[in-house]
């Protein structure tokens, strides 16, 4: 009675395992990412299944996630948000620090832990990252700490190999004692060597997207079916109370609020045909009816009212042959925002 995610266990497992090899074949160490939900698989899982693939490293999204993660795998953990000072201690030894400001840099340099850090340097991106004119400054702070390299996360859209290439050379200019290690997001893993083949760096490539992700083929979104109710004409449902303008068939399915069922999320679509695809997978226009991302019987069904907290109820025209309860049906879902009920591995 739950919305559950049906895992092809081998085929999914075969892909991540293989994505990480070709990588490593290439002179590339993925380093494999658990952050918000887990990419609908949640992070303990993907801390045990990075566990199970034998990597080093791998990272988390924030310091309150790091816990859990872990507690699932044994090695090291790298904090993707930026270390800045306050209650975080930097003592642990299988943390490694993400530093993004000189400052933060000074601060860590000047205590007596030795905190193991990498430094994030401002890519086009523009997210976190000391500025590549700051790198003399950081290249005299970098012995104090435990210095494992530099950092740098890379836009989605374009191909960045030439950025990250010179920006690492730039790093390497400042620092050239410094470890010669690049830590990149968002490469392929052949961009990514030609980094490393370009600088003489090792690259570790921060991923989860691509790795986890990259080919649904083997993931299955499926919502049960909790209660069948024949409706007539006229009759009302709901907590809306609506009235049914013709006969047909109320379905109450797993899958609400809760879940992260419709709920609409910015998205960049920026086309008419991507903006409808986002508006089927989340999507519930202010007040009016709305497309469901719940597939019944081949096609997307309308929501009867707006998703309720841990359910929600969909329209049936007369004429289709209604599943019945204890059916699963096939739901559409963002991954990255969807809580499943349960992991059900095949
Ligand atoms: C989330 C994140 C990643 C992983 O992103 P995907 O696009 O899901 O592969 C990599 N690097 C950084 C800095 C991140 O915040």
């Amino acid at each position: 009675m739950s919305v559950t995610l049906h895992i092809a266990a081998e085929q999914w497992r075969g892909r991540v395992r293989r994505y990480t090899e070709n990588a490593a074949a290439a002179g590339v160490t993925v380093v494999p990412v658990a952050k918000g939900n887990g990419y609908g698989f949640g992070n303990a899982v993907l801390a045990a299944e990075s566990a199970r693939l034998g990597v080093a490293t791998i990272a988390a999204g924030t310091y309150e996630e790091v816990p859990a993660v872990a507690a699932a795998f044994g090695g090291d953990v790298l904090v993707l948000t930026p270390w800045r000072p306050g209650p975080a201690t930097p003592g642990d030894e299988r943390v490694v620090h993400t530093v993004s400001r000189l400052e933060d840099l000074r601060g860590l340099a000047a205590g007596d832990t030795r905190p193991r850090v990498v430094v994030e340097v401002l890519t086009s991106m523009r997210r976190h990252g000391v500025a590549p004119g700051e790198l003399d400054e950081v290249a005299k702070l970098i012995d104090a700490v435990r210095f494992e390299g530099f950092a740098l996360h890379l836009p989605l859209t374009g191909d960045h190999t030439a950025e990250a290439t010179a920006l690492a050379r730039q790093a390497f200019a400042a620092a050239p004692g410094a470890a010669r290690t690049v830590w990149v997001s968002h490469l392929t893993p052949a961009h990514a060597a030609t980094v490393g083949r370009d600088t003489g760096a090792e690259i570790r490539l921060r991923v989860a997207t691509a790795l986890w992700l990259g080919d649904r083929a083997g993931l299955a979104p499926k919502a049960t079916v909790l209660d069948v109710h024949r409706v007539r004409r006229g009759e009302t449902y709901g907590y809306r109370q609506r009235r049914c303008r013709r006969d047909g068939t109320l379905l109450v399915v797993a899958g609400g609020t809760a879940h992260g069922i419709a709920m609409q999320a910015p998205t960049a679509a920026s086309t008419l045909r991507q903006r409808a695809t986002a508006l089927a997978r989340g999507g519930l226009e202010a007040g009016g009816r709305a497309l469901s991302p719940f597939r019944v019987a081949g096609r997307q069904r309308w929501f009867a009212e707006p998703p309720h907290m841990q359910c929600s109820m969909i329209w049936l025209p007369d004429g289709v042959t209604p599943p019945v309860v204890g059916d699963e049906v096939d739901v559409e879902v963002r991954f990255t925002t969807t809580a499943f009920d349960t992991l059900v591995w095949g």
